[in-house]
């Protein structure tokens, strides 16, 4: 195929002939004068990833913008969507305008605000949920990302929000989930849920209660994240009539799923999340920091963490997936996302991760590439412009000389193991070029600059990953 593109758009796509015979020079599109041509022979192009959750980090992590901007689009994540703006509306949305003018080296950037964010007062009622909806609209918000609150407020929020066109994504918090699940806040307009949490508690049918233990704190991480592994089993079984009567109606309200499944690997295996070969040459010395047993950074309640809360995880995981995909199969919208920067996930890893797990949870390798490009871009409303390799959209593109069908491992930075016939061992893939708006990026040289900051970093301060608690001898 010839692929023509003209500033930021694709022009015209053109089939050359027939796979394994010489290409006809007259059946190529001319290259326009001053134009470049990019030689992909024997390379595979899919549409510009889409991370639906992926926070751009900072303060917690010490991660400069930079480092995590690079790791994405390394990883050909050409669009994000961050789920709170969590430097502030005003921050995101100048690096979304910088993004937008290719002044920076950025996936594309859609600014989701934490509910309440910057607001002098507590959001107690309606009113007040309204009138900061409207404000946010006006300062240029693309959307709203909830963590629950009274029904009141999430209902008045939710439709007002899409009232003035919108959209939302909510991480149904434990506090609120009791009274208000994903089931309600989907009739109210969300357009989409993060995670799984709330989605359970839609179909428990013993209970109307998560059963927490008694002493339950959702402050201490590690109860909120032991109890979270027990929940899917507290809910009506797969195929039950309860479970397919929530999953129909969130269907027919045209409900997205973000499940970021990635993100909760490391409870089932703590080891292999921890162990990832990318840390050594792409975590920053402060996101390892952050990713450490703490009783105070978010995500490391590693404090028991063993066998019993990993067998709990991994049977979480087998219900949830039969959920999600399932929920695919009937025609649902499923998207990937991320919410890497947390849990031992690094930036566009945990995001090729989260493919792998779409894998696993039953998709085809060509539904996972549609939830992680299509499928975001209609949950995002920007179907027209994003989300498929088609005339008159966007030149998004990932290229890269290995086919991720058959292993999304080549996908990661650091490539598929692969051994030659002379019985050498050598790497397969690794995204080649990153395509943005129509400008091309060398792929491993953004990663070869993130592995400079880190080294840089790590000789400055003589740090040095270590596992931890062991001592050296
Ligand atoms: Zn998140």
């Amino acid at each position: 195929m010839d692929i023509v593109v003209e500033k930021n758009r694709i022009k015209e796509i053109k089939t050359l002939g027939a796979p394994g015979l010489e290409i006809k020079p007259e059946n190529r599109p001319k290259l326009a004068e001053g134009g470049k041509e990019l030689n992909c022979t024997g390379m595979y192009l899919l549409p510009g990833l889409i991370d639906m959750h992926g926070h751009i980090g900072g303060a917690a992590q010490g991660t400069p913008a930079e480092y995590v901007f690079k790791l994405w689009m390394a990883h050909g994540i050409t669009t994000i969507r961050d789920p709170s703006a969590g430097n502030g509306l005003d921050w995101t949305l100048e690096e979304k305008k910088l993004s937008a003018e290719n002044k920076i080296t950025a996936p594309r950037i859609f600014a989701y605000t934490a509910f309440g964010q910057g607001s002098k007062q507590s959001l107690s009622t309606p009113e007040l949920a309204i009138e900061w909806v409207r404000d946010n609209a006006k300062k240029g918000a693309d959307g709203i990302k909830f963590f629950g609150a009274a029904p009141a407020i999430m209902k008045a929020a939710l439709e007002e929000n899409k009232k003035l066109g919108l959209r939302s994504a909510c991480h149904h918090a434990q506090m609120d989930v009791a009274r208000w699940n994903v089931l309600n806040s989907a009739r109210a307009g969300l357009t989409s849920m993060e995670h799984w949490y709330g989605l359970p508690e839609a179909m428990l049918d013993e209970t109307t209660i998560q059963d927490y233990p008694l002493d339950y704190n959702y402050s201490r991480e590690e109860h909120r994240f032991e109890e979270a592994g027990k929940l899917w089993k507290q809910a009506a079984a797969p195929y039950s009539d309860k479970w397919n009567k929530v999953m129909n109606e969130l269907i027919s309200l045209d409900f997205t799923l973000d499940p970021t499944f990635n993100i909760y690997d490391a409870n089932r295996d703590l080891m292999r999340a921890r162990r990832a070969e990318w840390h050594e040459d792409y975590t920053l010395p402060s996101l390892w920091k952050f990713y450490e047993p703490s009783r105070q950074s978010h995500g490391s309640y590693w404090h028991n963490w063993g066998t019993e809360q990993e067998i709990a995880w991994k049977e979480n995981y087998r219900l949830w997936m039969t959920f999600i995909n399932e929920y695919k199969n009937r025609g649902g919208r499923v998207t990937a996302g991320s919410d890497n920067g947390f849990i031992y996930q690094t930036y566009g890893f945990g995001y090729i991760r989260e493919l792998e797990l779409l894998r696993e949870a039953g998709f085809h390798p060509l539904e996972v590439i549609r939830s992680a490009t299509l499928y975001a871009a209609q949950a995002l409303g920007m179907e027209k412009d994003l989300g498929s390799v088609e005339v008159g959209k966007m030149a998004d593109f990932v290229i890269i000389d290995a086919n991720p069908l058959e292993n999304l491992q080549v996908l990661y930075g650091t490539g598929a193991i692969t051994l030659t016939e002379k019985n050498e061992v050598i790497r397969k893939g690794g995204v080649m070029y990153t395509v943005k708006d129509g400008i091309i990026y060398n792929a491993k040289k953004l990663l070869a600059d993130v592995k400079k900051m880190v080294d840089e970093e790590k000789k400055k301060t003589g740090f040095k990953i270590t596992q931890p608690g062991l001592k050296e001898f």
